[in-house]
Order: structure tokens, then C-alpha cells, then sequence
């Protein structure tokens, strides 16, 4: 009967989507364990995200309502507060930007293992096996966890879990030690490339290094108008200084789930595949049958994308 802790993820007032698969994977665990899922909320609109986050699988929220915006040092002290009240056994949270930031805190604070981008969990007795990614991507290893342990999720590799869940919510007695507290969240600064986060579009126009040259990228650009999607790439796009690096999908650059993903010119290379993989539709135009997104696409066009993009803008048209 191991029980697990979950520590949501959050910026900017909205919940990010990691948190809905974190449940989905920690729901997976306690039905392994026999345990139950404590979920907590640090900060931002908390009876709102807990609201959301009552989801199937959920057995207690716990919120804890300090501060608006992630912070280092709160959440270490929360989590570890937490985890000793709940007497749980696992803490899993998200590999994300907030995630690898503090996670690692919490496992030294609780003198715990701590295992990172998780894409594969299972608990059997006392032993947590985690699957994660080696070489990017190239070989999948497993490590086993003897005992309690922390490890973080990557995005994208679980379903969102669904609602109407019935866990109960509870206001941790939380006591924040304020000497401790080394930064605060101020505000935030959106990076070139006007704040687009291609992780949360519903259709992306993606462009390889099949594109050729900068000037040809007007074409995927109308297309991406019809289509009204947004624009992203693989690597060399950005290595080439054609678009910003916040519209790089893959290991270096996001993981993308989008309903539709366009992959037009690009090979399918495994470390752009690892950002793209979960998406809902994929559809490539390449000119070379073999090239390795082929394999992944439901609609694999073999044609010249400098004929087929063009033709596509004017059917969506
Ligand atoms: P290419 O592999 O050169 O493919 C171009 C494709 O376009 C080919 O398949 C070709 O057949 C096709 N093509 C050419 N002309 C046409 C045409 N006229 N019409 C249709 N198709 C055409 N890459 C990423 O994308 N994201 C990452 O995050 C990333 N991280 C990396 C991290 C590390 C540590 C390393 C070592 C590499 C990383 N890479 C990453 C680079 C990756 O290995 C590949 O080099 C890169 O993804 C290739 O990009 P591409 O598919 O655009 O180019």
C-alpha cells in the first residue's frame, strides 16, 4: 500500500498540460502500489487548479496557497512538508522548466533517489522501474528504485487524465520558513520570437532543412495562414538563424502533442522525432520515400514540397 505524491506544474495562471498526464501516470502507480494519490497544488489560482485537477484516479488535493508564480525555495519546503505528513512512499513530478529546478532539491533534502525524464513507470513490491531515454533516444534503459524514491515525468508520454474525479480537497497548515527564501518571480520577459509556444498549438506547419533557402519560407508561412497554424522547425532552421530557437520541436528543442503536425522537408531524424512523436496526425512531405519520418507519418506524401505546398494553400483556400 505505497502512496504516491504528485506535485502539479503551473505558470502564468494556467495549469500546464504535464499536470493532467502526471496524474494519468501516478494514478497508473497507486493502482500498482494498492496506494492512494495525494495531488498537490503550490501556489498560483489554487481552488481553481484544484478544481480542474479533480480528475479520475485523484484520491486528496492539497493546496497550499502561497505565491502566485513557481518558487525554488517554497516548493522545496512543501514538498518535503507534505510528503512526510502523507507518509507517501514516491514523489512524482513533471521533468519540466519548474521541475528540474526544484525536484532534485527534494530528493537530496529527503536524502532520496531521484531518477529524471521518466517515459515509462512501474511499481511492482518494493521496486519502482523507471524507462528512460539514453543517446537521444537511440537505446531505452530501465532503472530500479529500491524503495521510496522521486523521479520526474517527461511531457507528452502519457494521455491527460479525464474528469470528474471525487478526491477531497485540503489547505496544507503549511509553514513557510521566510529566511529561507532566496528569490521571487518578479515577472516575466517573453523571448524573441513574440512568446509562441508551439507546444500548446493545435496544427503545426513544420519546416526541415528541405526548405532550402530563407526566402523559400514565405510558401510554408502562407500555408501555415490557410491553415491558420502555427510555424515550427527542425535544428538546422534554427542553427541557420531562420527561425527562433522557441520553434525548435525536438530533444533540444520542445515536445509538441498537436492534433495535426506537418512535417514538410524533414527527415525524421531521432532527435527531432522525440519532440514530435505524440502528436495526434502526422503528416510528412518528403521527396525520399526512405527517409525515416515516412515511417511515422499516417499520411506520408512522396513529392516535391516546393509542388505540394503550394497546392495545399490553395485547396485549404
Ligand atoms: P535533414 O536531415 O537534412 O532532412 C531534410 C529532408 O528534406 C530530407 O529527408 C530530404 O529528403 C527532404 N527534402 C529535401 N528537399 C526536399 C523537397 N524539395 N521536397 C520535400 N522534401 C525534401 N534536430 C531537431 O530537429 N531537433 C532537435 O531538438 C535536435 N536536437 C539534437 C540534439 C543533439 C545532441 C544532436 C546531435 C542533434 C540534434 N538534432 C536535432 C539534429 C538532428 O540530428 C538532425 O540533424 C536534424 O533533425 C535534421 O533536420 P532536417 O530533418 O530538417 O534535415
Amino acid at each position: 500500500m505505497t502512496d504516491v505524491l504528485a506535485v502539479a506544474d503551473h505558470r502564468q495562471g494556467s495549469l500546464r498540460d504535464v499536470s493532467f498526464e502526471l496524474v494519468t501516470a501516478a494514478t497508473k502507480l497507486t493502482e500498482q502500489t494498492g496506494g492512494d494519490l495525494h495531488l498537490l497544488i503550490i501556489g498560483g489560482p489554487v481552488e481553481e487548479f484544484a478544481e480542474k485537477l479533480n480528475l479520475q484516479g485523484v484520491d486528496v488535493i492539497y493546496t497550499v496557497d502561497e505565491g502566485m508564480e513557481f518558487n525554488h525555495d517554497i516548493y522545496v519546503q512543501a514538498v518535503t512538508q507534505v510528503y512526510e505528513a502523507v507518509a507517501a512512499e514516491y514523489v512524482v513530478a513533471p521533468n519540466s522548466v519548474n521541475g528540474l529546478d526544484y525536484v532534485p532539491a527534494v530528493a537530496n533534502t529527503l536524502n532520496l533517489p531521484l531518477a529524471t525524464d521518466a517515459i515509462g513507470l512501474d511499481a511492482n513490491d518494493a521496486t519502482l522501474t523507471v524507462t528512460r531515454e539514453m543517446y537521444g533516444g537511440k537505446v531505452a534503459t530501465t532503472n530500479e528504485l529500491d524503495g521510496p524514491a522521486v523521479v520526474t515525468i517527461r511531457g507528452a508520454e502519457w494521455p491527460m487524465a479525464e474528469g470528474p474525479g471525487t478526491a477531497s480537497v485540503k489547505t496544507v497548515d503549511f509553514s513557510l520558513d521566510e529566511g529561507s527564501v532566496g528569490s521571487r518571480v518578479t515577472g516575466f520577459r517573453e523571448t524573441t520570437g513574440g512568446g509562441v509556444d508551439i507546444s500548446e498549438a493545435d496544427v503545426l506547419v513544420s519546416i526541415g532543412r528541405g526548405i532550402d533557402e530563407e526566402e523559400n519560407l514565405a510558401i510554408i508561412r502562407e500555408l501555415a495562414e490557410v491553415l491558420d497554424a502555427t510555424i515550427s522547425c527542425s535544428r538546422p532552421i534554427v542553427d541557420s538563424g531562420w527561425l527562433p530557437k522557441n520553434r525548435q520541436v525536438g530533444q533540444s528543442g520542445k515536445v509538441v502533442t498537436p492534433d495535426v503536425y506537418l512535417a514538410i522537408g524533414i527527415s525524421g531524424a531521432v532527435q527531432h522525432v522525440a519532440g514530435m512523436k505524440g502528436s495526434d496526425a502526422i503528416v510528412a512531405i518528403n521527396t525520399d520515400p526512405d527517409a525515416p519520418i515516412m515511417d511515422i507519418a499516417d499520411y506520408a506524401i512522396h513529392d516535391d514540397l516546393f509542388d505540394v505546398v503550394p497546392a495545399l494553400t490553395e485547396q485549404f483556400q
